[in-house]
């Protein structure tokens, strides 16, 4: 089968090669991959930013595929089933998993990229706790592009507005890099759930779409000026938001930060340059700020999107698919910053 593999850090050190199929042991699956978006992270993964990634691997942890492989003793997943990943297995047995944040398990060593290969490739092998089956509905509903966004993209925005900031209806709550693969599903949660919507893009397309997704109200930021707090403030009547939804990390942080009301919570998603923020600690002791991270979605909130997509008009939203082969004509594509939502890639 062909696959991408990682055997430096850098984007000279990754080739598609030929290599052989995995084959399911005991309690694994194997799926053949229909389609694998294209994360952020992918690109932090093949410059080596997680240093406890263990080379050689394949990048892509948000693989929609069809179960093709049984392996011995596993009990949820059968062939033909339409499978999406998490970002890796969980063990159901830690104090983490007992407590509903599965999505934080340490205890299951086998986590996409990190310590198993992962999506860029025809064929995927891994526990069948790493994979969740998609409701009939759904695999009718969307594409294997459209569905392999569910978990890291919509599941994140998802977990982050209702879990961590906890949007209520008439909240207002302001996203930052809306228009990428986090922000665009963040700006329609947000709205599904009853909050006035405020998003931050750089770009004037982005705006007009970001707009015809439900935002309230778009503002501009520029590489120059991102001081959009002031705008926030302004179309807020000083009060500030009640969340924000951080999807940049150091770039947008400051101003992110400067936009909330008192005792406002910022959920912190992305991070776009890998490196630190000098935070005024004073800011949140005197406001009674909440900072929170979030990561992925725990298996019983995925449970409620499917729920929720199943109803909603809420789309995953993928700007383009390119072949497996066109990896890296993908990624430029992503770090020019062309993508409106996520874009994939698929086996040919
Ligand atoms: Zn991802
Ligand atoms: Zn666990």
């Amino acid at each position: 089968m062909k696959a991408w593999i990682l055997n430096k850090f850098g984007y000279d050190g990754i080739n598609l090669r030929e290599v052989d199929k995995p084959v399911a042991g005991f309690g694994e699956v194997v799926i053949r991959v229909l389609a694998c978006g294209i994360c952020y992270r992918d690109i932090i993964d093949i410059q080596g930013g997680f240093k406890y990634t263990v080379l050689p691997t394949v990048p892509g942890h948000e693989i929609c595929g069809v179960v093709e492989q049984i392996g011995e003793k596993v009990e949820n997943l059968s062939k033909g089933d339409i499978v999406i990943s998490r970002h890796g297995a969980f063990c159901g047995k830690c104090e983490l998993c007992l407590s509903g944040n599965d999505n934080l398990c340490i205890t299951a060593p086998q986590k996409f990229v990190h310590s198993i290969p992962g999506g860029y490739a025809e064929y995927v092998k891994a526990p069948e706790s790493a994979f969740e089956k998609i409701p009939p509905t759904l695999h009718k509903k969307f594409s294997p592009a459209e569905l392999s966004t569910i978990f890291c993209a919509v599941g994140t925005a998802f977990r982050a507005l209702v879990s961590q900031a906890q949007v209520k209806p008439g909240d207002t709550v302001l996203i930052t890099g809306a228009g990428g693969g986090v922000g665009v599903h963040a700006v329609q949660i947000a709205k599904f759930l009853g909050a006035y919507t405020i998003a931050i893009t750089t770009s004037t397309e982005k705006a007009e779409r970001l707009k015809l997704l439900g935002a309230d109200e778009v503002i501009l930021a520029t590489k120059q000026n991102l001081r959009f707090n002031e705008q926030v403030m302004s179309i807020t009547g000083g009060r500030g938001v009640d969340a924000v939804i951080e999807n940049t990390g150091s770039i947008g942080l400051e101003a992110a930060i400067r936009s909330l009301k008192i005792g406002g919570t910022l959920v912190l998603v992305g991070n776009i340059k890998v490196d630190r923020y000098p935070l005024n600690p004073g800011m949140v002791i005197t406001r009674e700020l909440k900072l929170k991270g979030t990561v992925g979605i725990t298996h019983n909130e995925l449970q409620n999107l499917f729920k929720v997509l199943e109803y909603s008009n809420i789309k995953p939203i993928v700007h383009a698919e390119f072949p497996l082969e066109n990896m890296m004509d993908a990624h430029k594509y992503l770090t020019e910053g062309k993508t409106f939502g996520r874009i994939a890639l698929k086996p040919t």
